[in-house]
């Protein structure tokens, strides 16, 4: 008897498995035409990082380290400097004058967009990142810059003040 109950139980796991086989032949295909149409991600996927900036055209990223700080896999490189009152990079006191990832090591974990305090960094759906030579894999800020926004003025140049006249 155990052996007429075995196989009414494999019977059964195959009907149940067909059953969901059968079910997904009637779905409608779903395909992408890559590389002849760009594939369709979710919202939330993690592909290559963009450096965000403001309405003005200004950099969000403040060169705080934060994120480089939150990275495991120890891959960004960033180089510090001051803005100045004659030209401004970011809305804050430093701006990243460099900024790289090295994508050779990039897990795409997002810690450093979690750790980010200005929402400077975030995840693109860029994925074409394979290459033959592992330095083609270091991105650079420029390669990960959002484009400055139609009618901003970046970065802000203020002229030097005139020299003031001799006055009396
Ligand atoms: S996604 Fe993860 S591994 Fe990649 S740069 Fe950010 S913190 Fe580092
Ligand atoms: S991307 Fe964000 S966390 Fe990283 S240095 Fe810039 S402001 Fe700081």
């Amino acid at each position: 008897m155990p052996k007429v109950n075995e196989v009414l139980g494999s019977a059964a796991a195959i009907v149940k498995g067909m059953s969901v086989t059968f079910r997904e032949m009637m779905q409608p295909t779903i395909t992408d035409l890559y590389p002849d149409a760009p594939p369709e991600f979710e919202e939330r996927y993690r592909g290559k990082h963009v450096l965000q900036r403001d309405e003005n055209g200004l950099e969000k990223c403040v060169a705080c380290f934060l994120c480089a700080a939150a990275c495991p896999a120890n891959c960004i490189y960033i180089e510090a400097a001051e803005n100045t009152d004659a030209k401004r990079i970011s809305g804050g006191e430093r701006y990243a004058e460099v900024y790289n990832i090295d994508y050779s090591r990039c897990i795409f974990c997002g810690y450093c967009v979690e750790a980010c305090p200005t929402d400077a960094i975030t995840h693109g759906h860029g994925f074409e990142l394979a290459g033959y030579n592992t330095s083609d894999l270091v991105m650079r800020k420029e390669d990960m810059l959002a484009p400055i926004p139609e009618g901003a003025h970046f970065p802000l140049l203020v002229p030097a003040a005139a020299p003031s006249g001799g006055g009396h």
